[in-house]
């Protein structure tokens, strides 16, 4: 087993040689009880980093069990990452060029399962990318000492040695993340689809920045519809709970029903203390569903809303390089059913006109033979009272929606109002005139089989896969475009994606339908993230963080090379 001292040693033998010389420190070095791990060496200092891992044992981290015992484990991993990062930028506030340096893979306002931690009953070990510094393309030994050395155990173990002292705080981390799972789980018990507590801060800064926007209006139930859940840690917590069904989020332009939607949407995942929607929870199998125009479809059974194209194109195995806004939507509908979804979420602003409604004029003029789309607003209810599928709507302007409505909510200057009996009344009274578009009443979705990945190009040369920011994954020279998939929260859930589309092939065995290609992928990931890569055993990607499977799924249905049966 090398020391530090070993370290220090080789990296001054190579300090001003070629940068390839960096290759020699590659290998385990041991600190105490604790072991650093140089993994992978990046070609030149314009590679992608370098990557390291420092494992303490848990006889010196010390972390007691109630910390990581099962689904803790997430919140705990999460958060040592956290005080590791916290630690990096205080060690190397004097040194702004070191601290670029290093870099550590860390959440911001939710708790994913990510790989740059791993906590056993044995050790922890903390996963980071290092750029080894150079000067031009000399090696700088010296300061990668200063990285690489006693300082870098010394951030770790900083971290991941417990602390008594933040025993309050750690405690109160895990059984936050545990109730917010516990809550999501209980959700179909109580009948409900989502919940958001009272108090919570559902408006953001801006687009651009997920931090809790200062002086908010808090969000506050109305009383018909507030329900009282029961917590491990939390005591009881009031707020709304949306009931499954049609639910319509109503009111003027401005008023905060996007935001309403948008929380709702993200409360598939848990959020951390002060973000304002720790307590906004939603049912796992959410989905956030628009128009998408441009995206492609192979072979997606859209019948149930889309049939007798003028084509004459078949559109129980409908495909499209280039959808329109009402088959795209359309399709990311049948999509998600196919995965296993029970609640939708839709925009009106984000959403196709023709896909939503055909009013009574419009069905005056345009006989119903000569429109193919039987409108989203005639499927709605059929697909909660025969397919148990609720859907959460923001509508602005189409009222027809008030005759297909379990509830009504309206939000009146960021205020949430009850207004399911007026809605009722105002149905009763002006009449839409409008008839159902409906032709054939059978939800069809195929169990759809996947043939083949092609991931060969034409001299048969494997394409490479890789993750370009949150919403681009590139597949040789072609891009898949992500920018859809409003509940893709993270560029590192992105690049798991990649990892998982580029070794897809591995899950293709035997006749395999697109559910179970996702169950199998996803028992591999639950067991560890790194499972789906093709790195080489023990090099662990530190950058990898769970996504959904729904998210997963989009991302296959998209790829250009994708064949169905
Ligand atoms: P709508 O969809 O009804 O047109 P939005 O949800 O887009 O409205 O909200 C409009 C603006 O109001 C946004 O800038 C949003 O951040 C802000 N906003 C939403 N809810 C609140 C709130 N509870 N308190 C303060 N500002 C809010
Ligand atoms: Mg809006």
């Amino acid at each position: 087993m090398l020391s530090l001292n070993d370290l220090a040693a080789k990296l001054k033998e190579i300090d001003g040689r070629g940068y390839k010389a960096y290759k020699d420190i590659q290998g385990c070095y041991r600190s105490g009880d604790s072991l650093l791990y140089i993994d992978f060496i990046q070609g030149d200092p314009f590679a992608p980093p370098s990557r390291v891992r420092v494992r303490v044992p848990m006889s010196k981290a010390g972390l007691p069990a109630f910390l990581y015992q099962e689904r803790r484990q997430t919140a705990l991993e999460d958060l040592l990452i956290r005080y590791v990062k916290r630690n990096i930028n205080s060690h190397y506030k004097a040194q702004p060029g070191l601290k670029k340096m290093l870099m550590i893979d860390a959440g911001q306002q939710q708790v994913l399962k990510r790989s740059s931690c791993k906590v056993t009953p044995d050790w922890v070990e903390v996963r980071l990318k290092v750029e080894l510094p150079a000067a031009g393309r000399r090696i700088l030994g010296r300061q990668a000492y200063e990285i690489l050395g006693p300082s870098l155990f010394g951030v770790v173990e900083e971290a991941v040695v417990f602390n008594p002292q933040r025993k309050q705080e750690m405690s109160e981390w895990v059984y936050l993340f545990e109730d917010q799972e516990h809550i999501r789980q209980s959700l179909p018990d109580l009948g409900l689809v989502a919940f958001v507590a009272n108090g919570s801060i559902l408006a953001r800064i801006s687009g651009n920045s997920d931090l809790p926007l200062p002086n908010a209006v808090a969000f506050k139930s109305p009383p018909s519809m507030e329900v009282e859940l029961p917590t491990i840690h939390h005591g009881l917590i009031k707020g709304m709970g949306l009931p499954k069904g049609v639910s319509l989020i109503v009111g003027g332009g401005y008023h905060g029903k996007s935001t309403l939607l948008k929380a709702i949407e993200k409360g598939v995942y848990n959020h951390i203390r002060g973000d304002g929607r720790e307590w906004v929870i939603s049912s796992n199998n959410t989905v956030k569903i628009r128009a998408e125009d441009g995206r492609r479809i192979e072979k997606v059974d859209i019948k149930y809303f889309i049939d007798n194209l003028p084509g004459g194109e078949d559109t129980q195995q409908f495909s499209s390089v280039n959808a329109s806004g009402s088959t795209s939507q359309a399709a990311n509908i049948m999509e998600a059913i196919e995965i296993g979804s029970d609640l939708l979420l839709m925009d009106e602003d984000t959403s196709a006109t023709n896909f939503m409604i055909r009013d009574a004029r419009m069905q005056a003029l345009v006989a119903k033979e000569k429109e193919p789309i039987t409108p989203f607003i005639d499927r709605i209810r059929s697909l909660y009272e025969k397919h148990e599928i609720s859907t959460i709507l923001v509508i602005g302007g189409a009222g027809d929606y008030l005759d297909v409505a379990d509830r009504v909510v309206m939000l009146d200057a960021y205020q949430v109002y009850d207004v399911s009996a007026r809605a009722k009344e105002v149905a009763r009274s002006i009449e839409s005139n409008r008839l159902s578009d409906v032709k054939d009443d059978q939800l069809k979705y195929r169990n759809r089989i996947i043939k083949k990945v092609q991931l060969k190009n034409s001299s048969r040369d494997r394409v490479k896969v890789s993750a370009k920011g949150l919403h681009t994954i590139l597949v040789g020279q072609e891009k898949v475009d992500l920018s859809g998939l409003e509940q893709l929260l993270d560029s590192s859930q992105t690049r798991t994606i990649a990892e998982c589309l580029a070794n897809l092939e591995r899950y293709l065995v035997g006749r395999v339908s697109f559910k179970q290609l996702l169950d199998s992928i996803y028992e591999d990931l639950e067991t560890d993230l790194a499972q789906v890569t093709s790195y080489k055993a023990g090099v662990h990607p530190g950058d990898l963080a769970l996504p959904r499977k729904y998210e997963l799924a989009a991302a296959i249905n998209r790829l250009p090379f994708l064949q169905i049966e």
